[in-house]
């Protein structure tokens, strides 16, 4: 399907620029459109693919193009304040060829954690088309404010938009390397699996040999009703044959080798589903209790079947516990891999997201301490002992 992408401060803006090039490298024709707003007019030079006029810089005549730091109150009002220039750049987007809008943002800093939902909240009020959120989680060592800011900002996002997507840094943090250092590698993977789902939706039925292609309406059922969605993903490596058949039954022509390979291609996408399902998800959460599903099963057309989307398709509905799970392909003729995404969408039970608004409560008290603390350090300081002195003014 195609999508206007927006990011919304640094992390947002990198991944945008990450899927622009996910989408000229594969081809897969999902970005429609491609804008960056930040505060912080060093992180917009920063990008590569984002077109120069649709990086728009806010806030200037608060902050004089320097960034929020962490603060994300003055990153949702200078958001506020400046709607007009990030509508500015949308105006040269064409919308009504847009499916959605995907707005991208971490939530623990400032420009993006404040901004990101002003901006899901505008859109809303003034397209059609359904507005999606992906928020990107802090991990759990970059400290207390960021936990908080991500709190409160998921807390609001999830209201303004039709569907919240997240991705959890902490979760895909490599033990002993710092988040930072694999910022690369962790927006490849987020690239990767929402490339596919959004991807999938993009294919015309009749493009290729396929039994049942994921339409871009299945994607929006699936996101439709609100929430919190997360993704999961498992791929293999595949031979690609040159005819319709697999590699077994090319090399032999012979029909019970089909047959064997038909198995063998419907159980490599049974044990990918499981995998996928039950790997790491983008927000790692039960899958039990969630309210939608749908399943994507992508790779050289001879190596999907329908039969195996379906078996995937049951397993997903009785691990989910769910009467609404989709399925189909997402054929790609010439990939070397066989892979499987699944969206779960409307999941409630998610320890992080618990774990995280406890650790925010946390430091949310703390910093009231520390502020009161501080205050009265300097009410005892600046003024005498017996009261015998009196200010200017
Ligand atoms: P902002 O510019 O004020 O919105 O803040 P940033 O986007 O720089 O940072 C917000 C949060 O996003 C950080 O606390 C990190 O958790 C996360 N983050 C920053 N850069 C990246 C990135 O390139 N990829 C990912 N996945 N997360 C990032």
């Amino acid at each position: 399907m195609k999508l206007a992408l927006i990011g919304f401060g640094q992390a947002g803006g990198k991944i945008v620029d990450k899927f622009v090039q996910y989408d000229q490298r594969t081809g897969s024709d999902i970005v429609r459109a491609a804008v960056a707003v930040n505060t912080a007019k060093a992180d917009l030079m920063g990008l590569e693919e984002i077109p120069q006029d649709q990086r728009v810089l806010i806030g200037q005549s608060r902050v004089k193009g320097h960034g929020v730091g962490a603060d994300n109150e003055l990153g949702a009002e200078v958001a506020e304040e400046d709607i007009d220039e990030v509508q500015g750049a949308i105006d040269s987007i064409p919308v009504h060829e847009v499916d959605a809008f995907l707005v991208i943002a971490g939530l623990g800093g400032g420009t993006g954690s404040g901004g990101a939902p002003v901006l899901a909240k505008h859109l809303k009020r003034i397209y059609t088309e359904p507005v999606y959120g992906l928020g990107v989680l802090p991990g759990s060592d970059e400290g207390g404010i960021y936990t908080l800011n991500a709190a409160r900002s998921f807390q609001t996002f999830v209201r303004e938009v039709d569907n919240l997507m997240v991705f959890d840094n902490d979760a895909w943090r490599k033990t002993g390397e710092s988040v930072s250092g694999g910022y690369d590698e962790i927006n490849e993977e987020i690239v990767k699996r929402f490339g596919i789902l959004f991807g999938a939706g993009e294919i015309d039925q009749g493009q290729e040999v396929a039994e049942s292609v994921v339409d871009s309406s299945e994607i929006i059922n699936t996101l439709s009703g609100g929430g919190v969605s997360t993704v999961g993903y498992a791929s293999e490596e595949v031979e690609e044959a040159a005819g319709g058949g697999g590699l077994l039954s090319r090399l032999t022509g012979d029909s019970d080798d089909e047959n064997l390979d038909t198995a063998h291609t419907t159980n490599r996408i049974t044990s990918l589903v499981r995998k996928a399902a039950l790997g790491r998800l983008t927000l790692p959460c039960e899958i039990e209790g969630s309210e939608r599903a749908l399943l994507v099963m992508a790779g050289p057309p001879q190596h999907l079947n329908r039969k195996g989307i379906e078996r995937g398709r049951k397993w997903l509905e009785e691990q989910t516990g769910s009467m609404e799970v989709r399925g189909g392909d997402y054929p790609v003729s010439g990939s070397g891999f066989v892979a499987s995404v699944i969206l779960l969408s409307g999941v409630t039970n998610v320890p992080r997201i618990k774990e995280l608004q406890q650790v925010a409560i946390e430091a949310q008290d703390n910093i009231d301490d520390i502020q009161q603390e501080s205050q009265d350090n300097l009410d005892s300081l600046i003024s005498d002992d017996e009261d015998e002195l009196e200010s200017l003014f």
